[in-house]
């Protein structure tokens, strides 16, 4: 109560790492509390302490699915977790050193932050002074910083999450406590790791981000708690990006050819998995590319700053003992999920017959004065539509989800594609071909619910077209119109009135059935219909939507009108012109 309100989903501020451990106890039956602490422990830990090494990691909270994720027969014994970004007590380390450990003894595992050394380092002493054999690892695998007498030292980063998988896969095999101590050593010597920041974040306590970024701005190098890295600079393509983070790591690392590594690509929180897995591709290319030996790749998040958007790439120095580590089984349920197999050739998926775009034919130049017509109207139709992509983005941002603009702009592009003339591609001088081959490509290129839509209105305009004769009759093309209509209404279950492209397209056709049916010519024709069109795609702004994505927003889409409808009039207007 009292606190001002913070857009996350919590309850009290201060109860965040309480009611985030009571979730993972709940969630994972495999876990378990220790009483009164924010510490969680594997379930079997009694029964296991009397064989195995205990592995004790923590830190503050934020980091999730650090630490506690990561607790599991083949991985962690216990996890203490600290307020977001605060070091754990002692009182709490020693908590989870007492729950855990038995007479093989146990390590600790720790990030190089102050407060954490300290706080690990006073519980390991007081264990020991209880009789327990304690030792301690610190990870510093932060290449970012230069390792000096200047600073801290290097902090620890997610190449800790590497070092809990090597020991705990040594300390479940049997090893003791010096053997398990060594190999943890040994892996935190082996890894390096280095991050980009696109976004800053907030601590719930603190209510306001640690630092902020302009909307181009970068963060190279940070830490994971929101604290600035070595160099702020532009945006730049992933690519760039990962190029600098793993000159860094490969160089600090003395990494060279027929070295062989495990690679961790790791979501600092925020980042999308689309934009993961372009990192990874690239750091993966660029890896190989040096000549060295990935032999595994794990992607995901494993050591987060809370919604922070970026990544961080570690890069472990590996050999068959260590990767026998890495592929030993763990039941952590933070590692469980990134299981990443063996890296060797790949087997290349053909791809299915027919799914490729068949190469454009060639067609000659339309020589027939419809042909010339078609072709102008392809043209002029596909430009406007060009033109008018960034407006009807923002339409589908307010009423969809903004993908209309876009879409059009590349069917459009594909039917009307700069530098190569339409003429190759459709045979402007049979027009009902014509029609049928700009149904295929839209509806192959449009993608989205327009794609389908003008994809059969194409289709069956075409199929009506050729049923009629002359093709030069106005009315023939009258009729196709219709006909594409009906398609759009049968396909997409929409009637007029719906609040579609329909309100556009039905009362266009009918205003040029009539126009016609009055003896005017062609050129008023498409401009009534042109107005029919404007009128019906305006009228969309006061109607309700029952179709499509706007239908979800109900009255809140009152006073905007139908991007579909819009691009409609758009279209025609400039065959009209
Ligand atoms: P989505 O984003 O849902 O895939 P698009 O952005 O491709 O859709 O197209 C949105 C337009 O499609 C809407 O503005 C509307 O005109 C039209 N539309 C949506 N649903 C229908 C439907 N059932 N029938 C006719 N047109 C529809
Ligand atoms: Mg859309």
């Amino acid at each position: 109560m009292g606190d001002p309100p913070l857009k996350k989903l919590i309850n009290r501020r201060v109860e965040v790492v309480d009611e985030m451990v009571e979730g993972l106890v709940a969630v994972y039956p495999g876990l378990a509390r220790v009483p009164g602490q924010t510490v969680i422990v594997r379930a079997d830990a009694e029964a296991v302490r009397g064989r195995q090494v205990a592995l004790i990691s923590g830190g503050g909270s934020g980091h999730e699915p650090a630490h506690a994720g990561y607790v599991g027969p083949g991985m962690l014994s216990a996890a203490v977790a600290g307020e977001v970004f605060t070091s754990p007590s002692p009182d709490a380390v020693l908590a989870a050193i007492r729950a855990v450990t038995g007479p093989p003894g146990a390590l600790l595992i720790v990030k190089n932050y102050t407060g954490d050394r300290l706080n690990f380092g006073l519980a390991a002493e007081m264990a020991r002074a209880d009789g327990l054999a304690v030792e301690m690892v610190v990870v510093a695998d932060d290449v970012a910083l230069a390792a000096s007498s200047e600073n801290a030292g290097r902090r620890g980063l997610a190449g800790t999450i590497f070092v809990h998988k090597v020991a705990g896969a040594a300390a479940e095999a049997g090893a003791s406590l010096a053997e398990v101590a060594a190999e943890a050593r040994a892996a935190a010597q082996a890894v390096g790791t280095m991050g980009v920041a696109l976004s800053p974040c907030t601590v719930p306590a603190a209510g306001k981000p640690g630092f902020t970024l302009g909307e181009d701005e970068i963060e190279l190098g940070l830490g994971i708690h929101g604290e600035p890295g070595v160099r702020r600079g532009p945006l730049e393509p992933a690519d760039a990006l990962v190029d600098q983070l793993l000159d860094a790591i490969v160089a600090d690392a003395g990494l060279g050819r027929d070295d062989r590594v495990a690679l961790l690509v790791n979501n600092l929180g925020g980042t999308p998995t689309m934009e993961l897995m372009i990192v990874a591709r690239h750091a993966l290319a660029v890896l190989e590319g040096r000549g060295l030996a990935v032999e595994r790749a794990y992607v995901g998040t494993f050591l987060s700053a809370l919604e922070m958007a970026g990544v961080s790439l570690s890069v472990l120095r590996v050999d068959d003992a260590r990767l026998a580590r890495l592929d030993a089984p763990t039941r952590a349920p933070a590692w469980s999920h990134a299981d990443a197999r063996p890296r060797g050739p790949r087997p290349l998926v053909a791809s299915a017959e027919g799914s490729q775009a068949e190469a454009p034919s060639q067609f000659t130049t339309p020589r027939t004065p419809l042909g010339v017509a078609l072709r102008r109207a392809v043209h002029a139709a596909a430009q406007a539509l060009i033109e008018a992509a960034p407006r009807l983005t923002e339409l589908d941002q307010v009423v969809g989800d903004g993908d209309l603009g876009l879409s059009l702009e590349r069917g459009a592009r594909n039917i009307d594609p700069p530098g190569s003339p339409s003429d190759a591609i459709y045979p402007f001088d049979d027009p009902a071909a014509t029609l049928h081959e700009l149904g295929l490509t839209l509806q192959r290129t449009l993608g989205g619910t327009s794609g389908a839509l003008y994809g059969i209105f194409f289709l069956r305009a075409s199929a009506r077209l050729r049923s009629l004769s002359p093709h030069d009759d106005p009315r023939a093309w009258a009729e196709a119109f219709q006909a594409g209509c009906s398609a759009v209404a049968e396909l997409g279950g929409a009637q007029v009135g719906d609040r579609t492209m329909l309100d556009a397209l039905q009362p266009a056709a009918e205003a040029f059935s009539a126009a016609l049916d009055a003896g005017q010519p062609l050129k008023s024709a498409l401009d009534a219909a042109t107005r029919a069109a404007e009128a019906g795609a305006k009228a969309t702004a006061d109607l309700a939507p029952r179709r499509g994505r706007s239908s979800y927003l109900g009255d809140r889409a009152l006073g905007h009108p139908d991007p579909g409808a819009v691009a409609v009039a758009t279209w025609l207007g400039a065959i009209a012109k």
